[in-house]
């Protein structure tokens, strides 16, 4: 019998699969919109007004200034162009700093949002959002941020950098592996968890092998899919913990920080959530810290916090940061242990 549980899901429509690109003018007439002002980054800039040319007078315009972390300044001047373009929706093109402005522009105005996500992070699931203010990074969930319409055509992750793609389906594999010892967990996720970590597992080693095996592409976007839907569905641990102490006061790039850690962060919580992890374990071979690092290495990933340009003597402050008013999380958090599994995470060695 499945042990006791409560579920509760966010609201999603999904649509997934090559071409779906050009199903977005339907969804801005679904919602009831009438123009979409499109997002990007300045590098997604020539995809976002191929769209809007697609999508002829349904869309209002292009802003294409989402930069990482959602500044709020970045938000203003993104609601300054929604107002003047006449929008009534929007459309988010790229990876997590799009989505993010995405949110963030529906949190101030209540738009409706569809969301092209082309990374495997995972914002574009979750009612979560993260915005800087003065350097300072405050993280907010709420049902209103979470995304009407998810759009995950493969053909536009063709071009996803090798690297980056590596990096960021690390990322959403971190986002299964907490939610599969997540205090909040149900069966449903536990299966999300590890079929999108399957799918991870097997695409990835084939997209370094062919950036452009078409299949291997959509086999990740439907992995980051599945890690994505759990991480706006339950709770995460030390391992996010750690992650957005790295991000948020030493400046780390997102989705490496992400690759590095998760094997260490596994390793430190395996004897903790041993049954939870195991089928996890059974994917990456041996132990699921070993196995995951191993993976991370055979993939070409950044193995080591010293190459992000983090100081040794960074890591005092940090575990220090990381222990104080830390989230649930299997096993208890220690400052020593958690300094000693930074270190091991600076020099770039397998987990302890
Ligand atoms: P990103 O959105 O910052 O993208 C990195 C770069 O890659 C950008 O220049 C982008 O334009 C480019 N890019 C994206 N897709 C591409 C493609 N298919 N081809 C070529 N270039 C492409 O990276 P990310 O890792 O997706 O997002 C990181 C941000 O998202 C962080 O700020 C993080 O905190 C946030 N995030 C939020 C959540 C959430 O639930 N709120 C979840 C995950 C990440």
């Amino acid at each position: 019998m499945a042990a006791p549980f409560t579920a509760t899901f966010n609201q999603a429509r999904i649509l997934f699969g090559p071409g779906t690109l050009n199903a977005v003018a339907a969804e801005i007439e679904a919602l009831g919109a009438a123009r979409a002002l499109v997002l990007s980054t300045p590098f997604q800039r020539a995809d976002a007004e191929a769209l809007a040319r697609r999508l002829g007078n349904r869309a209002s315009g292009v802003f294409s200034g989402a930069a990482m972390h959602t500044p709020v300044e970045v938000t203003a001047q993104a609601i300054e162009s929604y107002r003047a373009s006449g929008a009534d929706c929007v459309v988010a093109l790229g990876g997590g700093s799009t989505i993010g402005l995405g949110k963030a522009i529906a949190l101030r105005t209540d738009c409706p949002q569809i969301v092209v996500a082309t990374t495997y992070a995972g914002s574009e699931v979750t009612p979560i959002l993260g915005q800087t203010e003065n350097g300072l990074k405050t993280t907010l969930r709420d049902a209103g941020v979470l995304p009407e319409v998810v759009i995950y055509d493969p053909d536009l992750t063709l071009g996803l950098p090798v690297a980056m793609s590596v990096t960021s389906g690390l990322n959403a594999i971190a986002h299964a592996v907490e939610a599969l010892y997540a205090r909040d967990r149900n069966p449903v996720t536990s299966m999300q968890a590890v079929e999108g970590m399957r799918a991870l597992r097997d695409a990835l080693p084939a997209i370094v092998a062919d950036p452009g095996d078409a299949a291997a592409r959509g086999e990740a976007l439907y992995g980051s899919w599945l890690c994505g839907t759990v991480l706006g569905t339950v709770g995460m641990s030390l391992h996010h913990k750690l992650c957005h102490t790295l991000g948020g006061s030493f400046d780390t790039p997102h989705a490496e920080t992400h690759a590095i850690l998760i094997p260490h962060t596994a390793a430190y919580n395996e004897a903790a959530a041993t049954d939870e992890l195991r089928p996890a374990a059974a994917l990456f071979g041996g132990t699921l810290g070993a196995g995951l690092w191993r993976f991370a290495k055979r993939l070409g990933a950044p193995l080591a916090l010293k190459d992000l340009g983090l100081s040794e003597a960074d890591l005092d402050r940090a575990a220090g940061i990381a222990a104080q008013n830390p989230y649930w999380n299997p096993r208890p958090v220690e400052r020593g242990a958690i300094r000693a599994l930074l270190q091991d995470a600076w020099a770039g060695t397998a987990p302890a």
